[in-house]
């Protein structure tokens, strides 16, 4: 038998990586030694880069807190719609570098992100050390179906996406990290996650077709891959598309 006990209740979203028997309940820990207090929040299975708040018998501490025998610990998730101030969060900046990398099986959720006007980088023939690379070295958060992916060492910010359906999916990220209001439609090219910039018509004129010239005078263009862009019909059906997300 392991000679110490600690108390530990997971919070709001977290719950969902726990099992049937400890959903939303006061989980009783035995362990023996003093373990960093990370490991057994991920042997209970919730993946570190999720948390953003740690309590031990009220005072917040870090992921390398020694447990002790009768710790109570409070573990809540990584969101901004929970207001935990002013008490310490693990990290001086949570993670508002709102900087996404999406896992290979979610193009629809990054082609969906970047239509709105978020930085969400994706390629559907990412190895997952690749995607932990790119995260780390651009301080991107993980977006993924994958919960295995966010228990890799080194992602700080990830997110384990619920739902299934593209455009839920959307709004799950929205809702749950609160980023309704940094939403800025028709900036990022949804091909390439490039910025679109407004482009003089000359610039552009050898490359449309005739009809676009006679009817379209605005223009922009993606700095990356140099798609063309025109306030035409398609901006008209993504402004829709977009109305559509955005019903809360
Ligand atoms: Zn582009």
């Amino acid at each position: 038998m392991k000679p110490y006990l600690a108390n530990f209740r997971f919070y709001e979203e977290l719950n969902d990586f726990l099992g049937r028997d400890h959903y939303k309940q006061t989980i009783a820990y035995r362990f023996g030694g003093q373990p960093a207090i990370k490991d057994p929040i991920e042997v209970l299975g919730v993946p570190h880069s999720e948390v953003d708040l740690i309590l031990v018998n009220n005072a917040s501490v870090g992921f390398d807190y020694k447990l002790k025998d009768g710790d109570r610990v409070a573990v809540y998730p990584v969101f901004e719609s929970l207001d935990i101030s002013p008490v310490q969060r693990l990290r001086p900046k949570p993670l508002r570098n709102t900087a996404f990398i999406v896992d290979v099986n979610l193009g629809k959720l990054a082609r969906g992100l970047r239509m709105l006007g978020f930085d969400a980088a994706y390629g559907n023939r990412l190895k997952d050390r690749e995607i932990v690379d790119i995260a780390t070295r651009e301080k991107r958060i993980v977006l993924t179906r994958d919960r295995k992916l966010l228990f890799r060492k080194s992602i700080t910010h990830g997110f384990w996406v619920r739902a299934v359906d593209a455009d839920a999916q959307v709004r799950e990220v929205l809702t749950r990290l609160d980023l309704y209001s940094q939403v800025k439609p028709l900036q990022r090219c949804m091909d390439c996650n490039g910025r679109i910039e407004p482009v003089a018509r000359e610039q552009v004129w050898s490359r449309l077709e005739p009809l676009t010239r006679r009817y379209y005078s605005e223009f922009f263009r993606c700095s990356s891959c140099h798609k063309i862009y025109w306030s035409g019909s398609h901006v008209a059906h993504m402004t829709g598309v977009i109305r559509e997300l955005l019903v809360r």
